[in-house]
């Protein structure tokens, strides 16, 4: 796949993101938006982050030099110039099932059979997403989690008709560019990062609005506990390992109480009204909603999961 073009469509946030995973792995990316001079200020940020940031951390991806990603980057204004020659499209634009169903009707009208067309949606449905495309078969979500540079995961989703062998492409595409794929089997809301994501908010929204434990509590008893683990390792093999004998063991000791507690689980919470008003001015009291302290708190945890990312390796 080495040296082969992909195409990024969208240089927001995303897009910008997956242009520098995909030139880390040495393929040459082309970016379009359709938002004139987006694109071009997109290679600029670009350039700074690879050159200034990345080099200086010693936390530039790949066996190419800085320089040399860059020589494989381009910019475009003009989508049918920013499809030529490329094997795989991602699409990051935003999260618009109408703005994507009509970005992926327009891609398939300029280019081959053969191309696979790729979105990063974080939520929207394949068989809704791609409702526009004739041939679905080559469709597929390559779903990456924010910051993608250093949080690997990338969930691939397949549409009803995606062909297993294009599953397997995007699948060593990911793998060579160094992120870390999984496959789900089937679409499902949510895909499986959201799903269990979702599952700690409700729980931690829960705990927290009935009073058991404070916003900063909550948060430390996932950046201190769980998620200390959580890193290297997933929940079913916590299982496997948390009893001498492993699952067999760990289900006939704890199967009854993980039972006992899930069933004093809560409704799903409605993230509104008195209780979110309380649980908004308490975390804004421990970081502020003015965009300096978000801004530093982003940089704050971009710095600890480049050390992680290090350390991972
Ligand atoms: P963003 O708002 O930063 O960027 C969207 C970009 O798309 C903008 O530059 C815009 O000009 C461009 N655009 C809009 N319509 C277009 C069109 N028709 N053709 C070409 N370009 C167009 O959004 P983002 O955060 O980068 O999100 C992009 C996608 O990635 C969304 O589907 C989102 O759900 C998904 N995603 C986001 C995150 C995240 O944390 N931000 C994580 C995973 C997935």
């Amino acid at each position: 796949l080495k040296g082969k073009i992909i195409t990024v469509v969208g240089s927001g946030l995303i897009g910008r993101s997956w242009a520098m995973v995909f030139l880390s792995g040495g393929y040459m990316v082309k970016i379009y938006d359709n938002k004139p001079g987006q694109a071009s200020g997109a290679i600029t940020e670009i350039s700074r982050k690879q050159i200034e940031e990345l080099q200086q951390a010693n936390m530039l991806r790949g066996n190419l030099t800085a320089a040399e990603q860059l020589s494989l980057l381009s910019s475009h204004d003009d989508l049918q110039q920013a499809l030529e020659g490329a094997f795989f499209v991602q699409e990051c634009v935003f999260e618009d099932l109408e703005a994507k169903q009509t970005v992926f009707h327009e891609v398939e009208n300029l280019v081959t059979e053969s191309v696979i067309l790729s979105s990063s949606t974080s939520c929207l449905m394949p068989s809704n997403m791609f409702s526009r495309v004739q041939n679905r078969t080559r469709c597929i979500i390559s779903h990456p989690v924010n910051p993608p540079y250093y949080v690997r995961l990338v969930e691939l989703v397949p549409h009803p008709e995606t062909l297993p062998a294009v599953m397997d492409v995007a699948y060593s595409l990911m793998t060579d560019v160094g992120q870390a794929p999984v496959r789900l089997r089937k679409e499902i809301d949510g895909f499986a990062l959201n799903r269990v994501q979702y599952a700690i908010i409700a729980e931690s929204w829960r705990l927290v609005q009935d009073g058991v434990i404070s916003v900063k509590d909550i948060d430390l008893v996932m950046s201190e506990g769980l998620g200390m683990r959580y890193a290297f390792i997933g929940p079913i093999e916590t299982m496997h390992l948390n009893a001498p004998e492993g699952m067999v063991d760990y289900l006939q000791r704890y199967s009854q109480g993980m039972k006992r507690v899930l069933n004093t689980f809560g409704p799903v919470p409605d993230f509104s009204g008195e209780p979110a008003a309380r649980i908004i001015k308490e975390i804004c009291e421990l970081i502020p909603a003015e965009q300096e302290h978000l801004t530093a708190r982003r940089e704050r945890r971009d710095q600890l999961l480049m050390g992680l990312a290090k350390l991972k390796e």
